[in-house]
């Protein structure tokens, strides 16, 4: 009785689309911190046989497994809602000094999404999509942590790490 129904060719290439969107890129990035210098940073390196900070101290290493597309996905989403909040800035020059340190905020934060979607890119050592879709939609498949005052998206791994070393919060960052 059993027939085998043949799969359409249309039924096909919305099953590789679907696979496609959802597909996943597992990479792995490290947080070292310096226990004489108390900084904190990441790297994409993974090193098996631990590493010198400038200092000549031993770092000490957490290595953390995560989604590179998902990790880019939100970056791009934060650096987009940085251009717009500079965008906006760049309207209110009246109040130039407020203005002046606002856009240097922003800069700064700018700097750090845009380091951190490189990071990405050389650990995945090509380039990635975004997920398809908007963030409201993709709100249970990203790893969002917090949400900062300003609407940028904290993902778990960029979520206090000085918790991962047993430290106070917020030591220098670098
Ligand atoms: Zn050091």
């Amino acid at each position: 009785m059993s027939e085998t129904k043949p799969i359409s060719l249309d039924q096909f290439r919305k099953r590789k689309e679907k696979e496609a969107a959802e597909q996943y890129y597992p990479g792995k990035l490290v947080w070292l911190f310096c226990p004489k210098c108390e900084t904190l940073e990441y790297t994409e390196i993974v090193s098996k046989n631990g590493r010198m900070h400038k200092c000549g101290t031993l770092v000490e290493e957490r290595e953390v497994e995560l989604d590179l597309r998902a990790e880019i996905t939100m970056t791009e989403y934060n650096l987009e809602i940085i251009n717009a909040l500079l965008k906006k800035n760049s309207g209110f020059k009246l109040i130039k000094i407020i203005s002046k340190s606002l856009d240097k905020a922003l800069i700064a934060l700018q700097s750090s999404e845009q380091t951190y979607r490189e990071k990405l890119l050389l650990a995945a050592g090509m380039n990635i999509p975004l997920y398809p879709g908007n963030i409201d939609s993709l709100k249970d498949k990203l790893p969002i942590k917090d949400i900062n005052p300003l609407g940028l998206i904290i993902s778990e791994f960029r979520f206090e790490p000085e918790k991962r070393f047993n430290l106070k919060p917020s030591p220098r960052k670098k």
